[in-house]
């Protein structure tokens, strides 16, 4: 390829050849449905395109219009979230669709800035829904976004500082004509190409003109700061049982960490949400109160810390009321409720 050729048409093109086939793209003979690229880069927001696509398949299923997901439930759409992890995005996605259905006659609005106003909207997600949704002259830049241009430009300057010089060489390079497809086919390129590790730089529509390439350096950028190791978190899980073989769940309050969702009462882990159980059945010693140490032990990630739970045991005495904020609930029924990753995680341990 010669050094002159045009980044842009050479993306293009192997774009037309190459791009992924995703459930939220519309064929390019279809307007996109704003509705579906919204949803989409909501669930991407943080998760990968692999775990999203069941999820959005379902979405569509079950909420096929923006109008129905406002009309929903919020129990039956956090119940539909549950497992995608970052709770508040599911929050978000109501408000927005309650707002897009009731204060703008169910349609998305079309600009980068207007969208940003919207719940759960930030500037990546405005430029990408602005760019592929309705082709505006919008420049999002995600982690494949920022890894093909370091490359391209062999921008050597760490990341988060390379972000800067990332954005403006993208804003420079965005097409008048296509800004949708060229944000898609460098996502595209990241992900199918230009992978973190062992680019597949001889397929590269830019093979001929990546610096990164050229110095050798294509492995190395972007370059990261060191890692600083997660902190460690360490809670108790009260596994609570009555008669009938239901399990005691607290519904935590809408805003915090796995805010609005069921989760088994704990302490230790999450100052904010200490259960009062203890307190309530006698705060003595574990073994001389009824509780029981189980041996399972939880061992679960969150993106800033690592969490690790040990499970204590019991059966509700007779008398016992529940506290506010906390329902029964048969193990039977933890697979269609609401519950986030890591209580399923301690619900499996209990249990097998
Ligand atoms: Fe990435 Fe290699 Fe293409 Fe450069 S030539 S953009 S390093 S795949």
């Amino acid at each position: 390829m010669p050094a002159t050729v045009d980044p842009v048409s050479a993306l293009l093109d192997w774009y037309d050849e190459n791009a992924r086939s995703l459930p939220w793209r519309a064929p390019r003979t279809i307007a996109p449905d704003p509705y579906h690229v919204w949803l989409s880069e909501i669930m991407l927001q943080q998760t990968t395109v692999t775990t999203v696509k069941p999820y959005f398949e379902k979405f569509l299923t079950l909420f096929p219009t923006v109008e129905a997901l406002a009309a929903a439930q919020d129990d039956a759409v956090m119940a539909a979230w549950a497992g995608l992890g970052y709770y508040s995005r599911a929050r978000n996605l109501l408000k927005c669709a309650r707002l897009i259905a009731n204060t703008h006659a169910g349609r998305f609005p079309d600009t980068e800035a207007e969208l940003l106003g919207l719940p759960g909207i930030g500037p990546y997600t405005a430029a990408a829904i602005a760019a592929i949704a309705f082709n505006r002259q919008a420049a999002p830049v995600d982690g494949n976004i920022e890894r093909v241009l370091a490359r391209l430009y062999a921008l050597e300057t760490p990341l988060p500082e390379v972000k800067v010089q990332v954005k403006a060489k993208n804003e420079a390079l965005v097409p008048q004509d296509r800004p949708g497809d060229f944000a898609q086919a460098m996502m595209d390129l990241g992900a199918t190409l230009c992978t973190p590790k062992r680019p597949n730089c001889l397929l590269c529509p830019w093979q001929g003109i990546c610096a990164a390439r050229k110095k050798g350096l294509a492995e190395t950028l972007p370059k990261r700061a060191p890692k600083k190791p997660k902190p460690h978190r360490t809670g108790t899980i009260y596994w609570l049982e009555n008669a009938k073989g239901e399990v005691l769940l607290h519904r935590r309050p809408d805003k915090g960490l796995l805010g609005g969702m069921l989760c088994f009462p704990s302490n230790g882990w999450d100052a904010a949400n200490d259960s009062p159980l203890p307190t309530l059945l006698g705060n003595r010693q574990a073994s001389q109160n009824g509780w029981t140490q189980l041996e399972a032990e939880v061992v679960h990630v969150f993106t800033h810390f690592r969490l690790t739970l040990n499970v204590q045991a019991r059966t509700a005495p007779k008398g016992f009321r529940k506290p506010a904020d906390h329902i029964w609930l048969h193990p039977r029924a933890f697979d269609t409720a609401a519950l986030p990753s890591v209580m399923m995680k301690v619900a499996k341990a209990v249990l097998f």
